[in-house]
């Protein structure tokens, strides 16, 4: 588990900051749900034949002996706070959440054990366009940070009927090869053997290209369903590619599945995984209701905006993991400078400003130099003498031009009309000082 540190912050800020916006506009709203949750949610909701129930997830006995867990993704509760709070009975909900996860892996580069995710939950909408209407939401946030080469993998799992089908015919396929695949994937036939397809061992996928394909086994409505949801997807320019491997392992996630993939990540190189699970609320206890959803995990997204910043410093990923520097750093020293400066950055702050005030009673040389690391466009100087007039000095830290000396660039403030002052601060000119 890490910290996020002041100059990695500023970045998450401005990032999450884009992505409530473009919530907002797409009329999807949050939800906010706690972090531990009865360790059942999960066991039913993501399914104990997951390698996040069977050997992820971060639980422990309460002191009422109730068996918890730090929640290892949004969706299961996303779904039980919308049942019990009945938000079913005011139609489809479109919600986002988030946060941190927790999920005890291997950790390296993109992968951690507290990580952070954003993600959409589309609750209650059963058509292709509400499938890609949210895989929209995800490529075109990705796209206004910034992140304009990224791969949108699409897949379909059919019906829950077409998989019960596929399902039995793959599984009695890999029961008559069960001596050629991986001993993980051997663990997977009779508890998760969608899941298998997904293998990362090359000998494994090398021998499932001999496997019946999802693909023959799925009805023709399916099919023609998803050929819509492609098609909307061509419709709104979002380039895709099919990739049928691409599977969830579980009974109630049904037709589309998705991924948003880098190839800039190495083995850790998915942005956004998501897809429809029609079966999942009922699975929890309410009526069936057709949704899908899809999160990005933050710190890849992060790893990539930091990668793309790099190239393109000038780019939407340079401008966000750009800091915010202080509009003004406040220079001062003397005993009645002191407590005036104080009162300053007070009132220059309820005008909106952004003040830095030196604390260090240093002399103006070393404050100066301070003022300059700040990255602030202007530095204000209060000395005794100007308390004295009601003044202070103006003076840009960005002189551009040799030819403005010191003389000319700064500048004398009557205090009387602070608002000249403020005017003069908010242009970031420096040429009229
Ligand atoms: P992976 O195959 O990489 O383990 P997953 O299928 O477990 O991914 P999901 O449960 O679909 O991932 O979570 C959605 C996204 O959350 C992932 O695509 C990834 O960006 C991010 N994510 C998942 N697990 C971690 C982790 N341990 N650390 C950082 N990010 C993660
Ligand atoms: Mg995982």
């Amino acid at each position: 588990m890490v910290d996020l540190l002041p100059e990695q912050t500023c970045c998450w800020q401005a990032t999450e900051e884009i992505a409530r916006n473009h919530f907002l506009k797409a009329g999807f709203h949050e939800i906010r749900t706690p972090l531990i949750e009865v360790t059942d949610l999960f066991a039913r909701g993501i399914g104990e034949a997951t390698d996040v129930v069977g050997k992820e997830m971060y639980s422990f006995l309460d002191k009422g002996d109730r068996s918890c867990t730090l929640r290892p993704e949004g969706t299961a509760s996303v779904v039980r706070a919308v049942l019990q709070n009945g938000l079913l009975n005011k139609g489809p909900q479109r919600l986002w959440y988030g946060g941190p996860m927790f999920r005890y892996e291997r950790p390296q580069a993109g992968r951690q054990r507290q990580f952070h995710q954003i993600g959409v939950e589309y609750i209650g909408a059963g058509n292709a366009r509400s499938d890609a209407e949210v895989i929209s939401l995800a490529w075109r946030l990705l796209y206004e940070l910034g992140l304009d080469n990224l791969v949108l993998e699409l897949n379909t799992l059919g019906s829950s009927e077409d998989r019960e089908v596929y399902k039995s015919k793959l599984v009695s396929w890999l029961e008559a090869h069960v001596e050629e695949i991986d001993e993980e994937s051997r663990n997977r036939v009779n508890t998760n053997p969608l899941r298998i397809l997904d293998t990362k061992n090359t000998q494994t996928q090398a021998i499932l290209k001999k496997a019946p394909s999802l693909m023959d086994s799925i009805s023709d409505e399916s099919r023609q369903r998803f050929v819509e949801v492609q098609e909307l997807l061509e419709a709104l320019e979002i380039p895709f590619k099919l990739n049928p491997r691409l599977v969830r392992g579980l009974d109630y996630y049904n037709h589309t599945a998705f991924e948003i993939t880098s190839s800039q990540l190495g083995a850790q190189g998915t942005v956004c995984g998501g897809g429809r699970y029609d079966g999942l609320i009922e699975q929890l206890g309410g009526p069936p209701t057709p949704s899908i959803g899809w999160a990005i995990g933050m710190e890849r997204l992060m790893l990539l905006l930091g990668m793309y910043a790099e190239i393109n410093p000038k780019g939407n990923a340079g401008r966000l993991k750009k800091s915010v520097s202080p509009d003004l750093y406040l220079i001062n020293r003397g005993l009645k400078a002191d407590k005036f400066a104080l009162l300053l950055a007070h009132k220059l702050r309820a005008e909106g400003l952004i003040v830095e005030l030196d604390n260090s009673g240093a002399s103006f040389g070393k404050q100066f130099k301070r003022a300059d690391r700040s990255g602030s466009f202007w530095a204000l100087i209060i000395g005794d003498e100007e308390v004295a007039q009601n003044k202070v000095k103006l003076k840009s830290m960005k002189t551009s031009s040799p030819q403005q000396d010191q003389n000319n660039s700064e500048h004398l403030y009557d205090l009387t009309d602070i608002r000249g002052l403020i005017n003069q601060i908010n242009h970031k000119d420096s040429t009229n000082l």
